[in-house]
């Protein structure tokens, strides 16, 4: 049975005193594996809230190195980092954090090929990728082996969030059906998005986390929540579970395909 020391009474003291966390939702928080696709704008914030809340082990994938263009929103990395693996950069910030936490990094752009391997060591899967493919791809492989997803996407001064609970609440493909072509779609490094608009939805997506390891609250099953920072305006869009959706429905998918080189977007 997990205790908790003196420090670590003093590190959670504020998730120990809030009701519908207490020590029994900090355990929880300590046993939990997550895995963050993707340590760009979204994931950043994700990680640091993750590591920070005292989630035992978190994995992150992300295949890139770290550039001067992506310190404007990517808040784990700093000028130091430049040039370095994402995800190295970002584990050394989670250590500096949060000693406590595992941490375990893949240097990898997610696909059909590695993502079995990769998924089957974590609970619940948080994404923050800049693509429709992986996107896709994630969806199913979640839906697949029954791994909550927790779903996020930025663009210019917009973002959107979206929980799933595989076979119980709508999926991706129930909402979106197929990516769309190539090109067709606006994304970030053409578009632009305010850095600060990461921090936003990568705090909603790490709320919505905490919130479904603990079993406290209500995730963002069967709905979208959308902002618009420049009116400040946010909305939650009700959907619901395709019975015939080709991935989560009765003759859902057995096995994974590869959407990659489909586009390049960010929701
Ligand atoms: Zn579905």
């Amino acid at each position: 049975m997990l205790e908790f020391n003196d420090s670590q009474m003093k590190r959670y003291s504020r998730h120990l005193v809030l009701q519908g966390v207490g020590v029994t939702g900090q355990k929880k928080l300590a046993e939990a594996k997550v895995l963050i696709i993707g340590a760009g704008g979204l994931g950043s914030p994700v990680a640091l809230y993750l590591a920070a809340a005292g989630v035992g082990e978190i994995g992150i994938v992300d295949d890139d190195v770290v550039d001067l263009s992506n310190l404007q929103r990517q808040i784990i990395h700093t000028t130091q980092s430049l040039g370095k693996q994402k995800v190295i950069s970002a584990k050394m910030q989670l250590n500096a954090l949060n000693p406590e936490v595992r941490i375990n990094t893949y240097n990898v752009r997610i696909c059909a090929e590695n993502i079995t391997e990769i998924l089957k060591n974590y609970d619940l899967v948080c994404e923050g990728s800049d693509n429709f493919g992986t996107k896709f791809l994630i969806n199913d492989a979640c839906v697949l082996f029954n791994k909550p997803l927790v779903f996020g996407g930025i663009l210019r001064f917009s973002g959107q969030c979206m929980s799933i609970n595989p076979h119980m609440s709508a999926c991706y493909a129930c909402v979106f059906d197929e990516p769309p072509p190539p090109d067709s779609v606006p994304s970030c490094a053409n578009a632009g998005v305010l850095g600060s608009v990461a921090g936003i939805l990568g705090s909603i997506q790490a709320t919505e986390v905490l919130k479904i390891i603990i079993g406290t609250g209500a995730p963002l099953y069967d709905q979208i929540l959308s902002f618009d920072a420049s009116s400040m305006n946010f909305r939650k869009i009700t959907i619901s579970k395709n019975p015939s959706c080709r991935v989560c429905g009765d003759n859902g998918i057995k096995e994974l395909k590869d959407y990659s080189q489909k586009s390049c977007w960010e929701l």
